[in-house]
């Protein structure tokens, strides 16, 4: 059987480039585990006056090289070992971009979509509440993630300043523009993505003009990649999210299904009918493309589907989306794979620009961040593309060997207390 606990995965990874980087054995020991795991319940009263008992978790992964920083998910699958993947993720997605920040992942069990916008808030206060202690703007800053939204980060804001007793807008990213936000932050990781994308298919010698494209998950990340791209000339074929897969091998209408999505009362693809549904959601995956960017959730690549993907490229909008079993199989078939750690580290990007605004009280035009944006995205690629070539290895791993290189000499250089 395939191994697909996301937190086995990650130290897998982590080993592979461990093993490479001949690291000493106390720093293999120290950052293959996460430095803290805190795990909380709390009760939050329901609108029918019920109160329901909530599961929240933080992880801190590792803070060698700046601030532990990493999302918020609500999900009713969420679990610790989910999390603690997700933060070491992190640690070496802020690494391998240089930013100086360092990983970490929360969330709390819940389906949104079951909860009203009133229980979601007293759910989101709650949650802070139970986790001040161990966030802050120098000490940990939760941003976004799946189902979470920039309103609930202002609610995160809200309640750690009222414990502050000022306002502290630097301990979260991802907040509404109005609100210390920063421009560009929600189009930021799916730009990233698109990005990265032309970076590699330049690597292929494919033409961007004439790349098609499929998308899985059409949300936060995956719509904006999806937009990135196609300004950029990519073809985009296919779509999808957890209602439905779109095809059109013609081109998908983005505006049209951008307005259908924005009047949907769930924000879903259902129901759209200028294209070809699917009859499988997932038979996306393995559709007639070029390029495919899985932005939705991990293991879904795995070594069960890696053998009927027919693009020539994948991009890695979500963290973790595809298993070491489906990478080696896509090695096997001269697959290129650009890591997430690597291609969605716009989003984590972005939002160390919010927080040096917040921490510097200014706000920088959408251009502004755009040019730096696209500047750290492309300045990042070529040295992982190199090091692949030079040590003969895939992408993951040369992405993983400069951020573990990273993150052990920070470590290693400030020595181990006391
Ligand atoms: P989101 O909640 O905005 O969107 C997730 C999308 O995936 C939704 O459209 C949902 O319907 C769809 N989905 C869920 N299950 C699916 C399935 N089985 N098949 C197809 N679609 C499915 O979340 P997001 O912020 O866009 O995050 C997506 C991924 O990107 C996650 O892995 C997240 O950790 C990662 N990520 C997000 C950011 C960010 O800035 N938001 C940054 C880096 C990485």
């Amino acid at each position: 059987m395939e191994e697909l606990n996301p937190y086995h995965i990650a130290q897998l990874q982590f080993d592979r480039a461990a093993e490479r980087l001949r690291l000493e054995r106390w720093l293999r020991d120290m950052l293959r585990v996460p430095d803290r795991t805190l795990s909380v319940e709390f009760p939050v009263k329901m609108d029918n006056g019920d109160i329901r008992m909530f599961t929240g978790y933080r992880v801190q992964h590792n803070n060698s090289r700046g601030p532990y920083k990493g999302g918020v998910r609500y999900s009713p699958e969420m679990n610790l070992d989910e999390v603690r993947a997700l933060a070491t993720w992190m640690t070496w997605k802020t690494a391998v971009v240089d930013i100086p920040f360092g990983g970490a992942k929360g969330g709390v069990v819940c389906d949104p979509s079951t909860l009203s916008q009133a229980e979601l808030e007293r759910i989101t206060r709650r949650y802070t509440y139970e986790i001040s202690d161990i966030i802050g703007p120098e000490l940990d800053i939760p941003a976004p993630d799946v189902n979470t939204t920039p309103q609930m980060m202002a609610w995160m804001v809200d309640t750690y300043s009222m414990g502050k007793r000022h306002s502290e807008f630097g301990v979260a990213t991802g907040k509404p523009t109005f609100l210390g936000g920063s421009h560009g932050r929600l189009e930021a990781t799916g730009r990233g993505v698109a990005l990265t994308a032309m970076n590699a298919l330049a690597d292929l010698k494919l033409n961007p003009q004439k790349v098609t494209a499929a998308v899985q998950g059409y949300g936060n990340v995956g719509s904006q990649a999806a937009r990135s791209l196609r300004e950029f000339g990519v073809k985009i074929v296919g779509v999808s999210d957890s209602s439905c897969a779109l095809c059109d091998p013609e081109g998908l209408d983005l505006a049209e299904i951008d307005q259908h999505v924005a009047a949907h009362p769930r924000h879903l693809l259902e129901n759209y009918t200028k294209a070809l549904v699917l009859p499988e959601r997932n038979e996306l995956l393995e559709m007639e493309c070029d390029l495919l960017v899985p932005a939705a959730l991990e293991n879904q690549l795995t070594a069960k589907n890696a053998g009927r993907v027919q693009a020539k490229l994948i991009v890695e909008g979500a963290n973790g989306p595809t298993t070491p079993g489906a990478d080696d199989i896509f090695q096997k078939r001269d697959i290129l794979v650009v890591p997430d750690i690597l291609a969605n580290a716009g989003g984590v990007t972005v939002s160390y620009y919010e927080w040096v605004q917040n921490i510097q009280r200014e706000q920088w035009s959408f251009r502004e961040v755009v040019e730096k944006l696209d500047a750290k995205m492309n300045t990042s690629y070529a040295p992982v593309r190199d090091l692949a070539r030079r040590e003969g290895v895939d992408l993951r791993t040369a992405a993983y060997m400069i951020a573990i290189g990273r993150v052990a000499e920070s470590t290693r250089t400030r020595g181990v207390f006391p």
